[in-house]
């Protein structure tokens, strides 16, 4: 299935890209699979984000933009993407009538993606489409989104650069719009500039990007452009030819390609999140236990970070701490663990009130405690009377052993401590009887807790 999926996108079969994206859409598990083999074929395109507020004219632009990277012999496809519709394959074109020349054009490939809560992080949506167009042969990808807001902002910062378009009078507009934004572009388009407030417009735009340096020595262009009209839209394509020779020069020059670092940054955060996420619900062992957090939510029976704490258990195991072996006596005992296997020994102890002595030997990142009884009626000096010298008990760290004591309890298991009592080194400690373990004396401990 993925193969011949690869091999039809790398044939450029319109149909095969179209399957891919909506894959992408629906989160489809042969997905990485699929990205893996197409990752050699992509790097070659040049994508370009345009966002701005609704009604700036942002289609006309990318059509009329597409239109000449067609005229120039470039493949061009074109993503328009809504994080906040549920829909999804091409709800959107429905609404929206393409320019002829483009539909019909079989070197241009136009998709929607209506992507709320289907494919994951937006970003790495984003990019997983364009990199399935770049596999395809698309070398200028123009992704397009329909509203304004930080989902927008995201899904921009996935493209090689960004355009932001505004129109005349909206002055109040670029304040409110500023925060997100301004940062966001490397180009200005004032469409729509043969309306009355262009010139205001334009030197209120001035006026925020001189507040502004940007520490890479780009001054953002303003290019006012009558996309319907197709005036401007040639100097438009001629910023953007600016752009890519200045981020080109500044690769020559060694210096770091810092926006695709930054969004390479958010696409591996964004897919540690999802298979952390997906790793975690699939290791849960009630399966229903999110529902029944949820209901118990819904009705006030907890708080939600109570529900977070019940769901993440903070008292995760993380490492076997010890080994105790109860010896007769430690001349003998060390003879064999020092003196033969030429271990060192760390501490030596004696512990009056549990009637032992103890030595501790690091090994690696754990330890073999030796426990020698003071005296033969200690617990240390039974267990040798019962069983001989030996294996005595394991000791695992935690991370909450008050967590974890709890849910021990709560599951029926026996405990010899019922609650955590002060050990060596500042540590907290408690055992688990052997009957509820299958016959090992289970200590547990949490590190300098007190
Ligand atoms: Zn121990």
């Amino acid at each position: 299935m993925t193969d011949s999926l690869v091999n039809g996108i790398l044939k450029r079969d319109l149909r095969a890209v179209a399957r891919a994206i909506t894959r992408i859409e629906n989160g489809d598990p042969e997905n990485s699979l699929l990205l893996t083999e197409l990752f050699p074929h992509t790097g070659k395109a040049l994508t370009i984000g345009i966002t701005g507020a609704p009604g700036a004219g942002k289609s006309s632009l990318v059509d009329r933009l597409a239109l000449h990277y067609r005229e120039l012999g470039h493949r061009v496809g074109i993503l328009a993407i809504d994080p906040s519709s549920p829909f999804t394959g091409g709800a959107l074109l429905g609404d929206r009538i393409r320019m002829q020349a483009l539909a019909t054009d079989e070197n241009v490939f136009i998709r929607s993606m209506a992507t709320r809560g289907r494919m994951g992080g937006l970003a790495r949506g984003t990019a997983d489409a364009v990199s399935i167009l770049d596999a395809a042969g698309f070398d200028r990808i123009l992704i397009e989104t329909v509203g304004v807001g930080q989902d927008e902002v995201d899904i921009v910062k996935a493209a090689d650069l960004s355009i932001v378009v505004l129109v005349p009078g909206m002055g109040d507009d670029i304040q409110a719009i500023k925060a997100g934004i301004m940062e966001i572009g490397d180009i200005f388009v004032i469409n729509k500039s043969e309306r009355e407030g262009v010139e205001r417009t334009e030197r209120e735009l001035i006026a925020l990007l001189e507040m502004d340096h940007r520490d890479d020595g780009w001054e953002p262009p303003i290019v006012r452009t009558v996309a319907t009209r197709n005036i401007g839209v040639e100097r438009l394509a001629g910023s953007i030819d600016r752009y890519t020779s200045h981020l080109q020069a500044q690769l020559a020059a060694g210096l770091p390609p810092r926006r695709r670092v930054g969004m390479s940054r958010q696409r591996l955060l964004e897919m540690l999140g999802e298979r952390l996420l997906q790793q975690f619900l699939d290791g849960l062992h009630e399966p229903d236990r999110l529902d029944r957090l949820a209901d118990s939510l819904a009705r006030r029976q907890v708080s939600p970070w109570m529900a977070i704490e019940q769901l993440v258990p903070a008292a995760s195991i993380r490492s076997i701490s010890h080994l105790g072996v109860a010896v007769s006596g430690f001349d003998e005992a060390l003879r064999f663990w020092r003196d033969g296997l030429e271990l060192e020994v760390k501490e030596l102890e004696t512990v009056p009130d549990q009637g032992v002595r103890v030595a501790m030997l690091p090994v690696g990142e754990s330890r073999l405690e030796l426990l020698e009884p003071l005296t033969p009626d200690s617990p240390v000096g039974r267990f040798i009377e019962r069983r001989g010298p030996g294996i005595h008990h394991l000791c695992l760290e935690v991370a909450d052993l008050p967590g974890i004591l709890g849910r021990l309890r709560g599951a029926g298991i026996r405990l010899i401590d019922q609650e955590p009592r002060p050990g060596a080194g500042g540590a907290l400690v408690a055992f688990v009887h052997p009957s509820s373990t299958g016959g090992v004396l289970l200590e547990l401990t949490q590190k300098g807790s007190h």
